[in-house]
C-alpha cells in the first residue's frame, strides 16, 4: 500500500540572502490553497532558526506575515514539523546582510550542551508561533540532509520527544560535508534506527521515512527545469572555493545518481512516471507499506500547475496523500500489533500525550 507525503522545506536562501514574502510566505499561501482545494495536507519542515534571527533582528517585515501563516496551517492540520540550518543560531547582520556562521553547519557535530541549546530554542520558537505551549513537532529533517554522525543529536532529539526523521535520501554523497547515505540503499521505504540513519535497528527507538530517491544516470538530472532553479538559487556559484569545486566533481564521479522526488524542480512527465513504477512494484506486492516522502522547497516553488496535476494524478490513482502523524501509528507497528503481529518498536506512550 502506497500513502503519499508531501513535504516542503519552508526558508530562504541558504547563504541568508532573499525576502521572505517572495520566498516563503507566498508560495506556501498558493500551495496550500491548492492542497485545500483537492482536501489534501502537507509537512512544512519549517526552518525555524532563521526565523527566529529575523524577528529579534527586525530585519524582514514579512516575518508576522510567515508567522501568522504557520499558526493558520498549524490549526487547519498541515503538518508543522522542525527544520534545522544551524548555522543561522550564531548569524550576525552587518551592512543590510546575514553573516552565518558555518562553523556550525552540521548540527550533529557539535557538542552535546550546544545541541540541547539549539533544539530547545528551536522548539521553544516554534511553539511561540503556533501558539502552543504543549506543542511538539513528530518530525525531524537537518538542514542540507545532514543527520550524520546520528548518535548524539539524535538522542537529544527524541528526548525532547521528536520521533520522525526525513533527511535521508537513499544514495546521497556530499565529500565536502561527508554526508554518505549510499548504505541506505539496501533498506526498505522506512525503517527503525538508533544510533546511525542509514542502519535499520529492529529495537531502534526513531524511524527513518527518507526522501523518495531514484538512482539514474547523471544526465537525466539536468533538465532545464532543475538547471534554471539552480541559476537563481541565491548566487554563490562563483565564490566556491577550489577544494569545494572538486569536492562536487568527486561526488559526480558516479554511474549513478540519486534523483530526489522534487515536485518543484520535476516536470510532471518525470513525477507520474517515477509513481508509475512504485504503483507496479505495489501491485505486485500490496502488502508492503510503501510511505513515499516528496520534497520541494518554497524558494522553488513556481510552477503550480504541475503540482495542481500531479495531485490530480495521485487522486486518480487513488493514492492518498498523508502527514506524519496520519502514518506514524503504521510505521510504529501499532496497527501491526493489533492485528496480532509484531511490532517493529516498542509503542510509544509518551507520543499520545503529545
Ligand atoms: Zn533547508
Amino acid at each position: 500500500m502506497i500513502e503519499f507525503l508531501f513535504t516542503i522545506d519552508y526558508e530562504i536562501y541558504g547563504n541568508g540572502t532573499g525576502l521572505l514574502n517572495d520566498l516563503v510566505y507566498k508560495p506556501a499561501q498558493g500551495l496550500a490553497s491548492l492542497f485545500r482545494k483537492w482536501d489534501s495536507r502537507f509537512v512544512a519542515f519549517v526552518e525555524v532558526a532563521e526565523f527566529e534571527k529575523i524577528e529579534a533582528h527586525g530585519t524582514d517585515p514579512a516575518i508576522d506575515l510567515v508567522k501568522k501563516q504557520m499558526a493558520e496551517f498549524h490549526r487547519q492540520g498541515f503538518e508543522i514539523a522542525l527544520h534545522l540550518h544551524p548555522q543561522w543560531c550564531n548569524a550576525r547582520y552587518e551592512r543590510g546582510a546575514w553573516i552565518l556562521d558555518d562553523g556550525e553547519y552540521n548540527l550533529c557535530t557539535l557538542p552535546r550542551n550546544r545541541i540541547t541549546e539549539i533544539v530547545d530554542s528551536s522548539l521553544a520558537y516554534i511553539r511561540h508561533i503556533v501558539n502552543s505551549s504543549e506543542f511538539t513537532p513528530l518530525s525531524f529533517r537537518a538542514g542540507n540532509w545532514l543527520f550524520q554522525p546520528t548518535q548524539t543529536a539524535a538522542s537529544i532529539l527524541h528526548e525532547k520527544g521528536i520521533r520522525i526523521d526525513s533527511s535521508v535520501f537513499k544514495g546521497g554523497l556530499q565529500h565536502a560535508r561527508h554526508l554518505d547515505y549510499r548504505p541506505a540503499l539496501k533498506n526498505s521505504y522506512y525503517w527503525p534506527f538508533e544510533g546511525d540513519v542509514n542502519q535499520a535497528e529492529q529495537t531502534g527507538r526513531w524511524i527513518e521515512v527518507p526522501i523518495y530517491t531514484d538512482m539514474v544516470p547523471f544526465w537525466k538530472m539536468a533538465t532545464p527545469k532543475r538547471l534554471g532553479m539552480r541559476s537563481g538559487a541565491g548566487g554563490g556559484a562563483s565564490k566556491q572555493t577550489l577544494t569545494h569545486k572538486l569536492n562536487r566533481f568527486r561526488d559526480r564521479l558516479r554511474f549513478r545518481y540519486p534523483l530526489k522526488l522534487d515536485f518543484c524542480r520535476m516536470t510532471l512527465m518525470e513525477l507520474t512516471l517515477m509513481m508509475e513504477r512504485i504503483i507496479r512494484e505495489d501491485q505486485d506486492d500490496p502488502e508492503t507499506f510503501r510511505p513515499v516522502v516528496a520534497i520541494g522547497h518554497t524558494k522553488d516553488l513556481n510552477d503550480f500547475a504541475t503540482v495542481d496535476s500531479f495531485l490530480s494524478f495521485l487522486k486518480t490513482k487513488k493514492i492518498p496523500i498523508s502527514t506524519f502523524p496520519d502514518i506514524y501509528p503504521r510505521l510504529e507497528g501499532r496497527e501491526l500489533m493489533n492485528a496480532g503481529q509484531v511490532p517493529l518498536s516498542e509503542s510509544d506512550t509518551a507520543r499520545s500525550a503529545v
